[in-house]
C-alpha cells in the first residue's frame, strides 16, 4: 500500500475513472452498432421502395416480395435478385447484387468511422469529463485523509481541560486556547457560554420582576394588618377598609402566583398538551357567551363563520389563550364599546380573533407585548402584571401557531391566533 496519501488517492481516482469510462464505452458501442444497423435496414427498405415504384408505377403494401440468388452449375453465386409479385400481373425480377454491395460497403464504412471517432475522440473526452466531475470528491477525500492523519494528541485535550477549568463565572470571561487547530472548539464553547449567560440573565430578570410584583401586595396586606392590630379592631370603618384591601390584594397575589406557576411549569416541560378534536366555532361561541355573562360593561359580538373548522388542539389551553385576549380587550377598551370575536379560515389556516376599539398600541409596544412583565406606559393605569400574553404565546407556540397583530393607538387592536 502506498504511504503517500496523494499517490494513493490518485490511484483510486484513476481506477474509478477507468471503470466509469469502460461502462460509458460499452453503452456507446451498443448505441452505435444498433443505430447503424437500423439505418442499414432503413436504407435497404428505401432501395426496395424505389425499385417497386419504378416497376409498378405505385407503392402498395400487400404484394409478394422475395429475394433469390442465381448460381452457376458449380454452385457459385452470380447474382442476387429481388422479385416483386403483384396479384394478376407477371412477376418482376430486379438485379439487387450491386446495390446491396454498395449499401453494405457504405454502412461498414460508416460503422468504422463512428467507432474510430468513439475511440479516438469521444473516449478521451469522456475521461476528462469524468475527472472534472470527480475533482471535488477527490479534494474532499484528500482533505478527509489529511484530517484523519492530523495529530490530535492527548496534550490538546489537556489544553482544553485547563482552559475550561480556569474559566471565570463572570460575564466577560472567554475561553482562549491559543492553538489554531482548536479554533473551532474555542468558538463553539464561547458561543455556548454566551447563550448560557443570556439564559441566566433572563432567569435572574424574571425572578427579580416576579419578586418586585409580589412585594406590592405583600406590603399592602402587611400595612393593613398592622393598622388593624393598632386601631382597627374597634373602628368599623377601618376594619371594613382593611378587609376589602386585603381581599383585593390577596386576589391579585393569587392571580400573579398562578401566572408565575403556569410559566414555570411550562418552562420546565411539566405542562403537556392533551390533543383532541376541537370545534373552533363552538369554542368561540362559548367564550362569547361567558364574556357576555361576566362583563356587562362592554358590547360583545360574535361573527359566526359559515363553515366550522375542527382542529387537533388542547381545548382547555386554547380557550385560556382566547380568555387572555378577551381580558385584555375588556381591560383596554372604554365601557360601552364593542368587542368582536370571530374565527374561521384564512388561506387554509384556521384562526381565532379578538378585536377591540380600545387604547391600541404604538408599533414599538407591539414588538414587546409578548415579553414577560412587559406593560406599555399607556397600560400602567390599568390593573395587570404583564404576564397574560406571555402565557398566551406559550400556549400558541406549543400548538405550532403564531399571532398576527394589528393595532393603532386610540383606534383599537386586532389579535389573531393563526393555527
Ligand atoms: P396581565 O398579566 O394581568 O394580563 P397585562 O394585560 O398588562 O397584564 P399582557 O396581557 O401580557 O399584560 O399584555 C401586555 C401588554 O400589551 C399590556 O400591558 C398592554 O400594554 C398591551 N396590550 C395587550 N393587549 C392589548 C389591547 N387589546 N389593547 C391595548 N394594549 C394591549
Ligand atoms: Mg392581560
Amino acid at each position: 500500500m502506498s504511504s503517500d496519501p496523494n499517490k494513493a488517492q490518485s490511484g483510486r481516482m484513476n481506477s474509478i475513472t477507468r471503470r466509469l469510462r469502460a461502462a460509458w464505452m460499452r453503452k456507446s458501442l451498443l448505441r452505435i452498432v444498433i443505430s447503424t444497423l437500423l439505418l442499414f435496414a432503413l436504407a435497404c427498405l428505401g432501395w426496395m421502395g424505389v425499385q417497386e415504384y419504378r416497376a409498378l408505377g405505385f407503392l402498395k403494401w400487400n404484394i409478394g416480395r422475395s429475394f433469390f440468388v442465381e448460381r452457376t452449375v458449380g454452385g457459385r453465386i452470380t447474382e442476387l435478385y429481388y422479385r416483386i409479385v403483384n396479384a394478376g400481373e407477371d412477376p418482376v425480377e430486379i438485379a439487387a447484387g450491386r446495390a446491396f454491395t454498395v449499401i453494405c460497403i457504405a454502412f461498414a464504412a460508416l460503422l468504422i468511422l463512428r467507432l474510430f471517432w468513439l475511440f479516438v475522440f469521444s473516449g478521451p473526452r469522456e475521461s476528462r469529463r469524468i475527472r472534472t466531475i470527480l475533482a471535488p470528491l477527490n479534494d474532499l477525500a484528500l482533505k478527509a485523509d489529511e484530517l484523519s492523519r492530523m495529530e490530535f494528541g492527548e496534550d490538546k485535550y489537556h489544553v482544553i481541560e485547563d482552559a475550561i477549568s480556569q474559566l471565570d463565572a463572570d460575564e466577560s470571561s472567554r475561553l482562549s486556547l491559543g492553538d489554531s487547530d482548536l479554533a473551532g472548539i474555542e468558538a463553539a464553547i464561547n458561543n455556548l457560554l454566551v447563550r448560557i449567560r443570556e439564559s441566566n440573565m433572563q432567569q435572574a430578570r424574571f425572578v427579580n420582576d416576579a419578586s418586585h410584583e409580589l412585594r406590592t401586595p405583600i406590603a399592602v396586606i402587611s400595612g393593613y394588618a398592622d393598622m388593624l392590630a393598632r386601631w382597627g379592631k374597634n373602628d368599623e370603618k377601618v376594619l371594613n377598609e382593611a378587609i376589602a384591601a386585603i381581599q383585593t390584594e390577596s386576589g391579585r397575589m393569587k392571580h400573579l402566583v398562578e401566572q408565575l406557576l403556569f410559566l414555570a411549569r411550562g418552562d420546565s416541560g411539566k405542562t403537556t398538551l392533551t390533543l383532541e378534536d376541537v370545534s373552533l366555532t363552538s369554542m368561540m361561541r362559548e367564550a362569547y357567551e361567558e364574556s357576555v355573562m361576566i362583563d356587562e360593561k362592554h358590547v360583545y359580538r360574535f361573527s359566526e363563520p359559515e363553515n366550522d373548522m375542527v382542529i387537533k388542539a388542547d381545548a382547555g389551553l386554547l380557550k385560556q389563550a382566547v380568555r387572555i385576549l378577551l381580558d385584555n380587550a375588556a381591560k383596554y377598551t372604554k365601557e360601552g364599546d364593542e368587542i368582536m370575536l370571530s374565527c374561521g379560515e384564512d388561506d387554509g389556516h384556521p384562526y381565532l380573533q379578538v378585536q377591540d376599539c380600545g387604547i391600541g398600541m404604538a408599533e414599538d409596544n407591539v414588538a414587546h407585548m409578548f415579553e414577560r412583565f412587559y406593560r406599555a406606559d399607556e397600560a400602567r393605569s390599568f390593573e395587570g402584571t404583564g404576564l397574560g400574553l406571555s402565557i398566551a404565546k406559550w400556549i400558541v407556540d406549543k400548538h405550532k401557531g403564531h399571532f398576527e397583530i394589528l393595532s393603532r393607538p386610540d383606534i383599537g387592536t386586532r389579535i389573531r391566533i393563526v393555527l
